[in-house]
C-alpha cells in the first residue's frame, strides 16, 4: 500500500520575498503613474497640447525611472538576503537569479578569436564541426 511522502520542494516567505513583492508593486507603480502623467498631458478637448505633452514628459521618465531604480534596488536587496541565507546554510524563499554563459569561438591550434569563420586568420587551419 502506498503512502504520501511529504517532501520539501522549496520555501516561501522570508524578508526576502517581502523585497521582492515591494519591487514588483514600485515597478508596477512606476509604469502606471508614468501611464497616468501621459495621459494627463491630454487636454479636455481629446487631443494632445504640445506644451502639456512636453511638460508631461519630464514627470512620465521621473516616475518611470524612480519606479525601475527601485525595482532594481529591491531585488537586489532581496538577492542579498538570499545568498547570506543559502551561503550559511539557511532556508529562503525565492529563487536565486542565474546568469547566462556567454560563449567565443576560438581556434584550437592557435587560440586566435575566429567568430563564425571556416578557417583561421592567423594558423590558416580550416575547421571541421
Ligand atoms: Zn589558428
Amino acid at each position: 500500500m502506498a503512502t504520501k511522502v511529504k517532501k520539501t520542494i522549496g520555501h516561501k516567505g522570508g524578508l526576502e520575498n517581502l523585497l521582492s513583492g515591494l519591487a514588483t508593486l514600485f515597478l508596477v507603480i512606476g509604469i502606471v503613474g508614468a501611464i497616468t502623467v501621459l495621459l494627463l498631458s491630454v487636454d479636455f478637448n481629446g487631443r494632445f497640447s504640445l506644451l502639456g505633452l512636453i511638460l508631461g514628459l519630464i514627470p512620465v521618465i521621473g516616475i518611470l525611472v524612480h519606479g525601475l531604480f527601485l525595482y532594481a534596488l529591491c531585488s537586489a536587496g532581496a538577492e542579498v538576503l538570499r545568498l547570506l541565507k543559502k551561503q550559511n546554510g539557511l532556508p529562503y524563499g525565492g529563487n536565486i537569479s542565474g546568469s547566462d554563459p556567454i560563449y567565443e569561438k576560438f581556434c584550437s591550434e592557435c587560440g586566435v578569436r575566429v567568430g563564425e569563420r571556416d578557417d583561421c586568420p592567423s594558423c590558416k587551419a580550416t575547421f571541421t564541426y
